[in-house]
């Protein structure tokens, strides 16, 4: 008998569950994980090279704790692209918006209160929320994947929970939550306790609509969450961070680590902000690519839920896992969320996506 994770006294709320586990596998395509399939310009990567050079040198010292440079030009960011002013006291950064989200229910979630998410929507709100030890519960949709308002109004009221999650462009749907429907579950969460409302805009730059960074004017409660894993390209960077009032900021560094974001990353952060043009660029492409995928598999006969993200919902299919291992014979690497009769592809490069396409429209003849 080998020893294993159930002979260790594990937290029982972690017992026999599992790991979050996207699929790391060595196919020709892969479209599975809504990375940019873009490599970073070599312009870029020189400046990388620059400012990490410079780091590196002073790596014997702590990097900046408050990363104040790298949160100035982030908020010049959101700035610049929402039209909304933001301040250095109005963001926070850290290694991922998953560690974004992970900071906040740390300080607004924990032991003897509860966060809620409308499902299916981002796993990791709810996994983040058990490794916390903040309740999870989750809240309802329609079945075309949009929030129903008056139902998810009363599960407000009936849980009154601590996080109230929002996730658009929501993931693995794609499709956007409206203001309206933001501003009313705000309204109702405030209503039954005052909780921290978080939308968490990962796919923001993708969509055909704006940001709700402007909804934060007199709403203390709301938490805009950003990442640069997806428009940035830069997933590899682990750089997430928030939009908020100050007051937030504050609160978050009660449970942040001393010196979280290394100063290797901030570095990184740093240079990639200096291209933010050209890297939005990418972001253009991508959205032509996403809505050309919507529009072939609807020519195909596959239903497709509408997508402002630079990822695509499509099905039905009787067993969904079944269809994901035929496009996965034919070398492309889609996404099983575990949505019953959906997969998820992320918009690749055009020609990805035209092996995607090759594969599915494969599949869609043997189907019939
Ligand atoms: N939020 C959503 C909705 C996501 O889909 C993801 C990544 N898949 C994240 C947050 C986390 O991204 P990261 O930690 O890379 O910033």
């Amino acid at each position: 008998m080998t020893f294993g994770i159930d002979d260790l006294p594990v937290r029982d709320e972690l017992r026999g569950k599992s790991p979050y586990g996207a699929p790391q596998l060595d196919v020709p395509v892969r479209l599975n994980t809504n990375e940019n399939p873009y490599p970073l310009p070599e312009a870029l990567v020189e400046r990388i090279t620059e400012r990490v050079r410079a780091a590196a040198r002073d790596l014997n010292r702590y990097p900046d704790r408050d990363a104040v440079e790298l949160r100035t030009r982030l908020a010049e960011y959101l700035t610049k692209t929402t039209g909304h002013p933001l301040d250095t006291g109005d963001v926070w950064a850290a290694n991922g918006s998953n560690e974004v989200i992970q900071q906040l229910l740390q300080t607004f979630g924990g032991p003897g209160r509860t966060a809620i998410g409308f499902e299916p929507s981002y796993s990791m709100h709810g996994l983040i929320a058990r490794g916390t030890g903040t309740g999870w519960i989750s809240g309802p949709r329609h079945a075309d994947f949009t929030i129903d308002v008056p139902a998810a109004e009363r599960a407000l009221a009936e849980h009154r929970p601590d996080v109230v999650f929002i996730t658009t462009p929501n993931n693995p749907t794609g499709n956007a939550v409206p203001a309206e429907t933001v501003l009313a579950l705000y309204e109702a969460a405030q209503a039954a306790k005052p909780s921290m409302v978080v939308v968490d805009e990962a796919y923001v730059e993708f969509s055909h609509g704006a940001s709700l960074l402007p909804l934060l004017a007199g709403r203390p409660h709301l938490v805009i969450s950003r990442t640069m894993s997806k428009a940035f390209g830069a997933a590899g960077l682990r750089l997430g961070y928030l939009a908020a009032h100050p007051a937030v900021v504050d609160a978050v560094q009660l449970v942040r680590l001393p010196y979280h974001l290394s100063a290797v990353t901030q570095a990184t952060a740093l240079a990639a902000l200096e291209h933010t043009d050209t890297l939005l660029k990418y972001v253009e492409q991508l959205k032509t690519e996403r809505d050309r995928l919507v529009a072939e598999l609807r020519a195909i006969g596959y239903e497709v839920t509408e997508s402002d993200a630079n990822f695509v919902q499509f099905g039905r299919f009787a067993d969904s896992h079944e269809a994901w291992r035929k496009i996965l014979d034919r070398g492309v690497l889609v996404r099983d969320n575990g949505v019953p009769g959906w997969l998820r592809v992320t918009a690749g490069t055009p020609e990805e996506n035209d092996a995607f396409l090759d594969a599915v429209r494969e599949v869609k003849k043997e189907q019939n």
